[in-house]
């Protein structure tokens, strides 16, 4: 019953946008494996406030940083930047399973013990998320789940956005970015939080501060280790 669902939305979604590989344009395909393939993965965690390169993915530089940022690759890629575009934009939710693949990979390479961290997705307001239809991190966490079976997600640990403010990608300076985002995040269950560590799940990092203030919130609530993981960043 449900290959006969997914053979229906798959045949939908051929109807609604014909399929050419966001690579090479072939058809039938998203991105073909050879497109796929092609796509530069990072091999470190970065530090939070300089974006260097962490040897052994310890902290090395900036200590004090509330989380240590996990990017799978760049947005400078155009096939990277195209799949997040096409699945915040066009709501084409098979891109998900793309995503989380390229997650998958990239965090085997960071040779962490994942089992320890528990994965929250930045929420979006409920107005947004309305309006969009889905949160693109949370689809992303749940697909990314189903794939590797070291990474976990409660319903109890739960950030919630209580303030709807302005899209981060219209404001281009960090500060105005930090002043932005001030007070949007609120920990569901706090007391729960505490001790725990948290994967920080989002799409794109561009200047931090979204990560940043959820992370600082988590560390309010007791938070022990915070990597805020994204598919690309700026
Ligand atoms: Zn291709
Ligand atoms: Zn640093």
């Amino acid at each position: 019953m449900i290959k006969f669902i997914k053979k229906i939305q798959a045949l939908a979604l051929e109807i609604l946008f014909p399929l050419k590989c966001l690579g090479c344009k072939i058809p039938n395909t998203l991105l073909c494996a050879k497109c796929f393939n092609k796509i530069p993965l990072n091999q470190t965690l970065f530090c939070a406030d300089c974006n260097r390169r962490l040897a052994q993915n310890k902290k090395i530089c900036h200590l004090k940083t509330a989380f240590v940022l996990a990017a799978a690759g760049s947005y400078e890629n155009d096939i990277l930047r195209e799949l997040i575009l096409t699945f915040k934009y066009k709501k084409l939710k098979p891109v998900a399973g793309i995503l989380a693949e390229i997650l998958n990979r990239y965090i085997k390479n960071l040779n962490l013990d994942f089992k320890k961290y528990e994965i929250i997705p930045i929420p979006l307001h409920q107005i947004r998320q309305k309006e969009r239809g889905f949160n693109q991190a949370e689809l992303i966490a749940n697909t990314l789940i189903a794939v590797n079976s070291n990474l976990r997600k409660s319903h109890f640990l739960r950030l919630k956005r209580i303030k709807n403010n302005r899209p981060q990608a219209q404001i281009k300076n960090h500060n105005q970015r930090q002043e932005n985002i001030r007070d949007c995040f609120q920990v569901v269950n706090p007391e729960k939080i505490k001790g725990k560590n948290i994967i920080l799940l989002d799409d794109v990092s561009t200047s931090g501060a979204t990560l940043e203030e959820a992370a600082k919130m988590l560390k309010k609530s007791g938070a022990k280790k915070i990597i805020g993981l994204v598919i690309a960043k700026k």
